[in-house]
Order: C-alpha cells, then sequence, then structure tokens
C-alpha cells in the first residue's frame, strides 16, 4: 500500500521541493480527474470549478469567488482565493470580486484558524511573472498559515517540506470548518 502512486488534481506552481508527505493514515485519492495534456492551454483557475470539490481541492464557492487548496502548499493548509473570471490583476476585479475576495480571504482565515490553530498568516497576491506569480494569467490570492520555525530547516537542509496531513484531508477539514 505505501509504494501506490496517488494522483491529486489541483492547482499550484511547482517549485525545487520535493514534498515528504507523512499522513497519519492513507487517505484515498482519486485520480481520474487528472488534466488531459491536450488541453494544456487551458488556464488551471478556470478548470478547477468544473471538477467537483474533492477532485478540485476546492474548500468553498461563493458567489463571484471560490477558495481552493493549493497543490503545492508552502505550509499545511494553504489556500487560494480566487474568482471564477479568467482576469491577470487585482485591478481588473469588479467591486462585487474585490468584495468577495475580500470576505472570503477574512473566512480562510476563521476556517484555518479553527482546523490547525496557525500562530501568524502570510496573506498576499503575486501580480505578473516579475512579482512571483506562477499562474500570472488569473488573479489569485494566497492564504498561507504560519508557525514559528516552520520553515526553518527542513527546506534548507532536505529540499523537503513536510506535511502532517495529505490534501484531501485538509480540504475536508477546511469545508467542514468552513460551515
Ligand atoms: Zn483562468
Amino acid at each position: 500500500m505505501a509504494d501506490e502512486v496517488v494522483r491529486q488534481d489541483g492547482i499550484g506552481s511547482p517549485d525545487q521541493l520535493e514534498r515528504l508527505w507523512t499522513p497519519y493514515r492513507l487517505a484515498y485519492i482519486r485520480g481520474e480527474s487528472k488534466p488531459s495534456s491536450s488541453e494544456s492551454h487551458e488556464c488551471p483557475f478556470c478548470r478547477i470549478p468544473k471538477l467537483d470539490d474533492e477532485a478540485g481541492l476546492v474548500v468553498h464557492r461563493g458567489e463571484t469567488c471560490y477558495v481552493v487548496l493549493n497543490l503545492y502548499p508552502y505550509a499545511s493548509g494553504h489556500v487560494m482565493v480566487c474568482p471564477y473570471r479568467h482576469v491577470p490583476e487585482y485591478v481588473d476585479t469588479t467591486d462585487e470580486e474585490a468584495v468577495e475576495m475580500a470576505e472570503l480571504t477574512k473566512k480562510a482565515v476563521t476556517a484555518i484558524r479553527q482546523v490547525s490553530q496557525p500562530e501568524g498568516f502570510n496573506i498576499g497576491m503575486n501580480q505578473g511573472v516579475a512579482g512571483g506569480a506562477g499562474i500570472a494569467a488569473h488573479l489569485h490570492q494566497h492564504v498561507v498559515p504560519r508557525w514559528v520555525g516552520d520553515q526553518n530547516f527542513m527546506p534548507i537542509i532536505g529540499g523537503t517540506k513536510t506535511f502532517p496531513q495529505l490534501l484531501a484531508d485538509t480540504r475536508r477539514l477546511l469545508a467542514d470548518a468552513w460551515k
């Protein structure tokens, strides 16, 4: 069972770090929803809302924006808040989208606090490739829970990040906490 390959669809920007998954139990992750390679130009932030919550790691769906777990999290519970519309920059949002992005960001912090009691947060948007956006064409706001000392030696020493929960478990915990 430990050698079984699991595949999770989702959104994120790969980096050079390996992820060391340390689940307390083996979670079941569905692999049938992986993107078809012929659709490489399709925007993942536009594609994910068409999947069901579990397959796309969607935590919450609002009227104009939704909340999704990052497939390559900086920390366990790292989510992104983004409009459904394919717009690249914050200034491109409608008033309704900007208000709901703010509301969902606040609710994400509350839900993450309830689930994992982080000691701090990083919240923000990377605008454009120069600003560090992995998927610059579609606006998204990161909400990253932080703990004192959380990144202090594993990523540096081993090129490895550790996560106590699999993404599917994290998504379920956050979705439940949202209600
Ligand atoms: Zn898009």
